[in-house]
């Protein structure tokens, strides 16, 4: 199946989902993961009307971003945070959904170019407790986003999360559910919080059914990407 017919195919079930989970229609937003894809499929994406893409290696974006350079298309950084990047991801980026560490907010709010809105921020959360992932404890979250006020180059939109991959549902489900759950909390201090980056192909429908607002979706766009670029 070409790209475009993916990209149709991928939007009309998101569209279904927010009927089946009460969700309303448009309230979720198809971030396409572009890491690995050549900067031809990216414009076939474009092409068939996707603007937001998500990128996780920094030099790699970069050289798309230039190459594609298009005003109207939205650039999402997704990967592990190095902070040597942290210049590039604040100049080239619109949105970061893996922040995590105070240190690397301030370097982002720093470098933040003023000509340009202020950068779109989600806070990483590591939903299975593994040691060896990225984010913070949900316990930690609230804490986190108060301290991140400070930073007025920045805006903190919300959570994202990757768990521990399960093919079961009802699995999927119960930890987007605690992340759903968290939002709610903060909401009550913090009302403008308004975005769950949450769910991949794999498990984009118990997200949407537990408020996702932002689906990252890669191989159910541009097929399978191989092993060795896929580490994060
Ligand atoms: C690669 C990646 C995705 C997309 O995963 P698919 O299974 O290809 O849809 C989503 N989120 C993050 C953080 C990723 O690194």
């Amino acid at each position: 199946m070409k790209i475009i017919d993916k990209l149709a195919q991928i939007r009309n079930e998101i569209s279904i989902a927010e009927t089946q989970f009460h969700r309303d229609q448009g309230s979720v937003c198809l971030l396409a993961v572009s890491k690995t894809r050549t900067v031809d499929e990216i414009i076939a994406a474009i092409s068939s009307g996707q603007r937001h893409f998500g990128e996780n290696y920094c030099q790699e974006a970069i050289e798309k971003i230039e190459s594609i350079n298009q005003a109207d298309v939205i650039w999402h950084f997704i990967g592990p945070i190095q902070s040597n990047k942290t210049k590039q991801i604040a100049t080239y980026f619109d949105w970061v959904h893996t922040v995590d560490r105070i240190k690397i907010a301030r370097r982002l709010n720093e470098i933040r170019p003023e000509e340009k809105k202020p950068l779109n921020i989600c806070v990483q959360i590591n939903i299975s407790g593994e040691e060896s992932k990225s984010g913070i404890s949900l316990d930690d979250a609230g804490q986190f986003i108060y301290e991140l006020e400070q930073f007025k180059r920045l805006k903190v939109r919300g959570l994202m999360a990757l768990p521990a991959p399960t093919d079961n549902f009802e699995e999927q489900r119960a930890a987007f559910s605690k992340l759903n759950q968290k939002l709610h909390d903060l909401n009550i201090k913090t009302p403008e919080l308004d975005t769950l980056s949450i769910g991949t192909t794999q498990d984009m429908h118990a997200a949407i059914a537990e408020g996702a607002t932002i689906v990252r979706i890669g191989t159910a766009i541009f097929g399978p990407r191989n092993a060795r670029n896929d580490a994060n």
